[in-house]
């Protein structure tokens, strides 16, 4: 038996978007840059992809950028919004300390440029409010980047009104969305987005493709210098392939949520009432606004490596917290910012169920968890030292 409840990591590609990708590897593989047929047949294909995927989004296909994946749009719409804030001599950005790393080292970056980055703390439930936006925004304000759902804690941020908010005070707003899209409905219009990343192997599409979405009128800079690619904003010829299972990947998970959330959300919610049975154990992150397939534990007096190990030899595939983190013995800098203690954020757990998930599979995994957790409690002279009193729980 395995049970693989590491979806917020990548998922399993769908064999709706490898049927997808097929023809563009076999048949179908020109450049779409070249004038002749076999090049044509590839840039309808690829203008046709980026319609069906704006139209996913509410935006309009020349909105869509097409880039390496969620990493490098964030890096771009981050980089693209400084540049033209300074230009106008703005030169502040506001974010929040739980972002994945993709924005937070390049805010980092651009801190040691001189720009200043206010992170917002996320409360104890993490997640983050207008009124904190609204009360952080100067006229030096040149970008807000947020983004619409936690890779660790699963937790959706009120980004409809965030975005309300930044557009009243004439502020770039950019979400980063790979969480986000094909797993709860995301709306750029509706949702007030100026720029928002997304990836599509968290959508059981290919690994190495992503879009970042901008609004029209908002100038892009390039991080890659070539060719005339993506309207002179991305450099190199098209994955193709890639593209096409993407945006196959996307209809699929997008027109399939008003099946799969629910369904997705009562096994999540099995799991978590499961996983609350074990004493001193907490839920990291709001219970309700979260995700439908993220599960996220702190077990006191558990070092979570071991923890993974031990599940891994059950079968049960599962995380720390970020797979970006994971071989580093930093605690996640996500658990830190919603206020764990630093021992507490070392025990974390995180299982990340997709649609095809059993109440069979919950169980077994409530079962292993469990288990595992007696297991490591009884070898630890933390745990013991917590039962004799010499040392007191953080987690009731
Ligand atoms: C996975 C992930 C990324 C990075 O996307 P890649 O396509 O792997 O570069 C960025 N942000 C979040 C929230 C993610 O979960």
């Amino acid at each position: 038996m395995r049970i693989y409840a590491d979806n917020a990591a990548t998922t399993k590609m769908s064999r709706t978007a490898i049927d997808a990708m097929l023809p563009y590897l076999e048949t179908v593989y020109g450049n779409p840059s070249s004038l002749h047929t076999v090049g044509q047949e590839a840039k309808e294909a690829l203008e046709d992809a980026r319609t069906r995927i704006a139209a996913l989004l509410g935006a309009a296909p020349r909105e869509i950028y097409f880039t390496s994946g969620g990493s490098e749009a964030d890096n771009q719409a981050i980089r693209s919004a400084a540049i033209l804030g300074k230009r106008k001599g703005k030169t502040h950005i506001i974010s929040t300390a739980f972002e994945h790393h993709a924005v937070l080292h390049t805010l980092k970056k651009l801190e040691k440029e001189g720009f200043t980055v206010t992170y917002l703390d996320v409360h104890e439930n993490g997640l983050v409010t207008p009124e904190q936006v609204e009360a952080a925004i100067t006229p030096e304000t040149c970008l807000v980047t947020i983004m619409y759902a936690n890779n660790e804690i699963g937790t959706i941020q009120p980004i409809r009104a965030i975005g309300a908010v930044c557009r009243k005070a004439g502020v770039l707003f950019h979400t980063d969305a790979v969480q986000a899209v094909g797993h709860i409905p995301v709306n750029v219009a509706e949702d007030n987005i100026d720029m928002l990343s997304l990836s599509a192997h968290k959508f059981h599409g290919p690994k190495g493709i992503g879009v970042l979405y901008a609004k029209r009128g908002i100038i892009l800079s390039s991080l890659i210098e070539g060719g005339a690619q993506e309207r002179n904003k991305r450099a190199g010829t098209e994955n193709i392939p890639a593209i096409m299972g993407m945006a196959a990947a996307m209809e699929e998970a997008v027109r399939s949520l008003p099946e799969t959330m629910p369904r997705v959300t009562a096994l999540r919610d099995r799991l978590i009432a499961g996983l609350n049975e074990i004493p001193h154990g907490a839920l990291n992150g709001d219970a309700k606004n979260r995700l439908p397939g993220n599960v996220n534990f702190c077990f006191e007096g558990i070092e979570g490596e071991s923890l993974l190990l031990l599940l891994d030899d059950r079968g049960v595939c599962a995380s720390s917290g970020s797979a970006c983190t994971s071989g580093s013995l930093d605690p996640s800098h996500v658990l830190l910012a919603i206020g764990r203690p630093h021992e507490v954020a070392h025990g974390s757990l995180r299982l990340t169920l997709d649609a095809s998930a059993t109440e069979a599979e919950v169980d077994a995994i409530i079962a292993a968890v469990q288990e595992v957790v007696e297991y490591l409690r009884n070898m630890s002279p933390v745990w013991r030292e917590l039962m004799n009193g010499e040392r007191k729980f953080v987690i009731d």
